[in-house]
């Protein structure tokens, strides 16, 4: 294959240098957050199999990234475990030269059975979603009645299976889990997993975001520290979305993700491609490109390589950095649709 190399730098002179790859659009659970029932009923019409992405036709994209600067590629979804053959897919995209992070997130349910094949294809990091160790508060945040137990149970198998320092995000949502912060961070410190919480974020227009609702980075590090004590520790690199810090004690690290408090659109350099094949240039985007009809077209890698230059060349992204009561309304892509 001869795809023309070059680094993509986008408008604002951000590079292209990280890729979600949603796997599916569908799931087990039902996040309030996310995927509401009200909206995600049994009527919803999720996608066909034959308009998902092929396991070729993602190795394919996967490689013309990688050759303008994608280093780190994450699996996500939708729940990307229920899609069936997940490890071959991971085997063919780990085979790939100059892809030197490629991880997965995952809410856990499924990690169980799935984690020692997954390990074995080649996986090497994994992040596990779980907002609360209470099982009352974790079932009604699901919203499918999933006991907490069993993604501890994914949790304890990813171990097993070889994958250290798993990442486990939590969402935090004002008046829903604000008491899973401390009861979460002192469970998996001393354990060399790392916990980041995330501020509720305003993505798609289907769950009824309100700022009210978001519990502020500042105030969840406030109630860490005075639990604990805690430093923060450098970013390792610049595009990190997550601020680090360590406990006081050395009893490991944690994250806090300020999405909606502390924008960092200024180092965002990263793309997200649905399972369809649109990608999208920003979470909060309300359109994406496709990807997939230029492929089943029969368009050459060099083709689909100048297409993908033009798409990151013009992007200006910045939503929130830009965010207003006004924007917020706005019609955008789903969270379950392109991972986060
Ligand atoms: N189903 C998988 C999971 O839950 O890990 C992968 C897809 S999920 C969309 C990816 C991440 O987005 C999860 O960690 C989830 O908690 C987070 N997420 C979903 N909706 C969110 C929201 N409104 N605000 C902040 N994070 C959100
Ligand atoms: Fe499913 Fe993940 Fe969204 Fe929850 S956050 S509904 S697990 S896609
Ligand atoms: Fe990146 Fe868009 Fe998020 Fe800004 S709002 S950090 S541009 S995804």
């Amino acid at each position: 294959m001869t795809i023309p190399t070059s680094v993509a730098v986008d408008s604002q002179g951000r590079p292209l240098t990280d890729l979600r790859i949603s796997v599916t659009d569908r799931c087990n659970f039902r996040c309030t957050y996310c995927m509401p029932k009200g909206v995600f009923g049994r009527d919803f019409k999720f996608l066909a199999s034959a308009a998902l992405l092929t396991f070729e036709e993602i190795e394919r994209l996967a490689r013309i990234f990688i050759a303008h600067g994608v280093e780190k590629i994450r699996l996500t979804g939708g729940e990307p475990l229920l899609r069936r053959g997940l490890d071959r897919l991971v085997a063919r995209l780990a085979a790939i030269d100059g892809l030197t992070d490629l991880t997965l997130t995952t809410n856990g349910s499924l990690l169980d059975k799935q984690a020692r094949a997954l390990r074995d294809a080649g996986l090497r990091r994994i992040t596990v979603s779980l907002d609360s160790l209470d099982d009352a508060v974790f079932r009604a945040m699901n919203d499918v009645d999933f006991p907490v137990a069993r993604v501890l149970a994914g949790i304890e198998a990813a171990s097993a299976a070889g994958f250290e320092r798993i990442k486990i995000n939590c969402v935090v949502k004002r008046g829903v889990n604000e008491s899973s912060i401390v009861e979460l961070a002192r469970r998996f410190r001393g354990t060399g997993h790392v916990v980041r919480f995330i501020e509720y974020m305003d993505v798609g227009s289907t769950n009824g975001w309100r700022l009210d609702d978001v519990v502020p980075a500042s105030e969840i590090l406030e109630l860490l520290e005075a639990e604990f004590g805690v430093r923060p520790i450098a970013p390792v690199k610049r595009s990190d979305v997550a601020s680090r810090y360590e406990f006081a004690d050395g009893s490991g690290e944690f994250g806090v993700i300020a999405s909606v408090t502390q924008p960092f659109c200024r180092d965002c350099s990263r793309a997200r491609l649905s399972s369809e094949g649109l990608l999208y240039t920003c979470l909060f985007a309300t359109v994406g490109q496709d990807l997939r009809a230029p492929l089943r077209e029969g368009k050459s890698d060099a083709e689909i390589a100048s297409l993908l230059r033009g798409i990151w060349h013009v992007r200006a992204d910045r939503y929130s950095e830009l965010r207003t009561a006004d924007t917020v309304k706005l019609p955008k892509v789903e969270m379950s649709h392109i991972g986060g």
